[in-house]
């Protein structure tokens, strides 16, 4: 015969004897795994200060991805201490051997008179625009926040930077950067989507501008009508969590990535020729570097530029679409991204390849950084 609630959650309670809320905040300040179990709704009144909110639907998964180990002390935190003890127990099921359950929950948590937060959580005009990738167990509210506080400086809105600065925008990237000096010729408009018929003679950056403030009014955009150099590569990197480089030349690829090993910001390179593509990321603050891969810019006149060499706008398309990925799984956490690789893609053949990047022991901008 099955049990009640009541019933099971009696019997839980011997299982996991519930501890008391001043106890758990003495554990989690130790290293205690300190999880708020409630849905999101319920978060957003409010949260002990120093907790992981993860809800229930997917908190196995989001566990593990945090970090936590078998062996980790987790406490688990509902409204009234009653989803926690059923959570504990499956938690404990799945292998984590110290698993506990917050005695009162939030409630029993303000009553102690212990310190709570209200997170600056989604309203419901996000919750409904971002809703399929909030589904995702990687993304969530929490990665969704992140998204939200992220800053990024994006180089040229171009071939590359077009499509980046979209899928960037439309996944709610808070503020972004656009440099480009270039104003959009008719030529452009076969590959730089971000461009219109309309915006032919204006400044690339503020067309940029337009069409995002139209896709996502949500998001900031600061249009930067400048060409990078060694002169404001510093300056513009400063106070970004990652940059996109979306350039098309060796000037401003140098100047960005010396700007970025200095300030330890996250950079995703991409880069296409004809059918060919190449993505990367170079680490924040670490090696290697894009000087690494190419210590040497090529003779001038050697590497051809799109309007020598031509090219079908979908090739910078995909490039720049992988771009706006690295960046949007960097920016919400994800373990595995392109870091220290290189993706190299023949699209006429559709062959991919990834290579492991290495640190140059003597790169002049890396090296000892
Ligand atoms: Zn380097």
């Amino acid at each position: 015969m099955s049990l009640s609630i009541a019933e099971r959650l009696k019997q839980l309670r011997e299982t996991y004897p519930p501890v008391a809320p001043a106890t758990a905040q003495r554990l989690a300040e130790a290293g205690a795994w300190l999880v708020d179990i409630r849905e999101a709704d319920e978060i957003a009144q409010g949260t002990p200060v120093g907790a992981h909110p993860m809800g229930r639907g997917f908190l196995e998964m989001r566990l593990e991805q945090a970090g936590a180990a078998a062996e980790d002390t987790v406490l688990l935190l509902c409204a009234s201490g009653s989803r926690s003890l059923l959570a504990a127990d499956q938690l404990h099921q799945l292998g984590y051997h110290d698993v506990r359950s917050v005695a009162g929950g939030f409630d029993g948590w303000k009553d102690a008179g212990l310190a709570f937060e209200t997170p600056a959580m989604l309203d419901a005009d996000d919750r409904a625009r971002y809703a399929r990738q909030l589904t995702l167990p990687e993304i969530g509210e929490a990665g969704q926040t992140r998204l939200r506080d992220a800053k990024v400086l994006l180089i040229g809105a171009g071939g590359l930077g077009s499509p980046a600065a979209m899928y960037l925008a439309a996944a709610g990237v808070g503020r972004i950067t656009i440099v480009d000096h270039d104003t959009v010729d008719r030529s452009n408009l076969h590959r730089q989507i971000i461009h219109r018929e309309a915006t032919i003679g204006q400044s690339k950056a503020r067309s940029a501008m337009a069409t995002l403030a139209a896709l996502n009014p949500s998001v900031e955009v600061v249009p930067v009508e400048s060409r990078v150099s060694e002169d404001n590569a510093a300056d513009l990197v400063s106070g970004q969590d990652l940059v996109v480089d979306g350039s098309d030349n060796f000037t401003a690829r140098y100047a960005i990535n010396d700007a970025c090993v200095a300030q330890r910001v996250a950079l995703v390179y991409g880069a296409v020729e004809r059918f060919s593509g190449q993505v990367a990321v170079f680490p924040a603050g670490g090696q290697p570097c894009y000087r690494c891969l190419f210590a040497e810019a090529p003779p001038a006149g050697s590497a051809p530029t799109c309007a020598e060499a031509g090219v079908i706008g979908a090739v910078p398309g995909l490039v720049g679409t992988l771009q706006a990925l690295e960046a949007i799984k960097l920016l919400v956490g994800m373990p595995e991204t392109l870091t220290a690789r290189l993706l190299t893609l023949d699209a006429a053949r559709q062959r991919w390849r990834t290579l492991t990047l290495n640190a140059n022991p003597g790169c002049p901008v890396c090296a000892g950084a």
